[in-house]
């Protein structure tokens, strides 16, 4: 089989995700319960969570997932966006969208969306990320919202999230062109704010840099865990620690390098952002997408 349809194999699974995730959506539901659900199904089909599942709620954009504490629960009127992601191989499918609890869908969300169709309508050997950034931009800020500047779409390689091209979700010059068979995601991000993102001191999601020495026990045994365990994708904090042992661990191994901290990101005004997402493999004639 080759790698293509590794894709798409990881693509039908997350699509069936998508759709038994939004059926859990409703006011008073734990972020937990919609954490574990999610990645239990994609075990269930036969794929492998490629990052813990991303729970974003108002202003956060990305990095959120909850640690095995959180009592959050999902309130009527929030903004929520799931980001998913699941490998078969180490192929990626990567999707996600913005949903409002217990109320129809609005035109912050429809902007984000509508920045993904007009990116995907676009999209074929030859085009320039630049210009694919600047229909994004179009479709977003004809309705008045900003296009989140600094985080952007990207290529998919074997267990790597975030290999090149990067697709920007605005106009940035790039003149990098995409080429038939190259496999990217692409994801727009649309907020009434500024339109940039910071980061937050909190952080949930980790990945495997390289080993170090280490003094203590408990940290050595856990840094050997995460290197066995997670070597190459993301891994959650819930996924490797239950305590505040654990959580102490975890940041020791960040000090010495061991492990890179993805920081929750928000908005830097605080205002709501949403986000679509769809996993493509670009063709000579525009695009197929498989998630
Ligand atoms: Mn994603
Ligand atoms: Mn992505």
């Amino acid at each position: 089989m080759d790698y293509l349809e590794k894709h798409r194999q990881a693509g039908e699974v997350v699509k069936k995700v998508v759709e038994e995730s939004r059926a859990k959506i409703k006011e008073g539901v734990k972020l937990l319960d919609v954490a574990t659900f999610i990645e239990g199904k994609i075990t269930e089909y036969g794929a492998e969570t490629a990052f813990p599942v991303n729970i974003s709620l108002n202003e956060v954009a990305a990095h959120y997932t909850p640690p095995s504490q959180d009592e959050t629960v999902l309130e009527k009127g929030d903004y929520l966006t799931l980001d998913i992601g699941c490998h078969v191989e180490g192929y990626i499918a990567d999707t996600a969208y913005t949903v409002k609890v217990g109320e129809p869908e609005d035109e912050l969300i429809q902007a984000s969306q509508e920045g993904l169709d007009a990116a995907l309508s676009v999209i074929r050997a030859g085009i320039t990320t630049g210009e694919v950034g600047k229909v994004i931009e179009k479709a977003i800020t004809a309705h008045g919202f900003r296009p989140i500047e600094n985080l952007t779409g990207h290529g998919l390689s074997q267990y790597s999230i975030h290999a090149s091209p990067s697709i920007p979700n605005f106009d940035d010059g790039s003149t990098v062109k995409l080429r038939e068979g190259d496999v990217v995601a692409v994801e727009p991000f649309a907020t009434t704010g500024a339109g940039r993102v910071v980061d937050d001191d909190k952080v949930y999601i980790f990945s495997f840099v390289a080993p170090r020495p280490l003094r203590l026990e408990p940290a050595r045994k856990l840094m050997h865990h995460i290197q066995n365990t997670y070597p190459q994708l993301p891994f959650a904090e819930r996924w490797v620690v239950k305590d505040k042992k654990g959580e102490f661990l975890l940041r020791l191994l960040i000090r010495n390098g061991i492990l890179f901290p993805y920081h929750v990101l928000k908005e830097k005004t605080g205002a709501p952002v949403t986000q679509a997402e769809h996993s493509v493999i670009v063709t000579e004639e525009g695009c197929d997408i498989f998630t």
